[in-house]
């Protein structure tokens, strides 16, 4: 898994990812992506699959299906840190919310007073699924991740 610039860990389901993740034997090379600061995005299961009482990579733990089950699921716009004002049309299936977090952990969503967009240092992660919109903004907001990421290594190159 090397020469990556960032990693995307996506929604699905957590128990069936972290199986995956166990069979393929993927940990390792997932850990050694997170050890050196690689950006990763986390949505709704890759959320899950982040937590503190999963791969760890986030000081959190999310609530699995929080929202409810599918009947449950639902969009609604939501207001984002660092979009700008214009709300983001959020997509939540099944969707898990952040249940609790360490200090370190920058809330960029709440819905409902529950925080659903989170970024712990190199990982960004989130309840919904960005996918399945149009609206490029939360993808930007890794992206810029993975560009100043790559422009660290640069330098620390030199
Ligand atoms: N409820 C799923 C889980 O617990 C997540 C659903 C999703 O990724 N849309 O893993």
């Amino acid at each position: 898994m090397t020469g990556l610039d960032g990693l995307v860990i996506p929604g699905g389901e957590s128990t069936t990812i972290t199986k995956g993740i166990e069979s393929a034997g993927l940990e390792p090379a997932l850990r050694a992506h997170h050890d050196q600061g690689l950006p990763i995005l986390g949505t709704c299961a890759g959320m899950i699959v982040c937590d503190a009482e999963h791969l760890g990579f986030i000081d959190a733990t999310a609530k699995r299906n929080a929202f409810g089950r599918q009947l449950q699921s639902f969009e609604a716009d939501i207001a984002v840190e660092g979009i700008g004002d214009e709300p983001l049309r959020a997509v939540f299936i099944r969707a898990p919310w952040v249940e609790s977090h360490g200090p370190g952990v920058e809330v960029l969503s709440s819905y409902e007073g529950h925080p659903v967009a989170i970024r712990d240092g190199s990982v960004l992660a989130c309840a919904f699924h960005p996918e399945l919109t149009e609206d490029p903004r939360f993808h930007a907001i890794f992206m810029a991740m993975t560009t100043s990421s790559r422009s660290r290594a640069k330098e620390e190159a030199r």
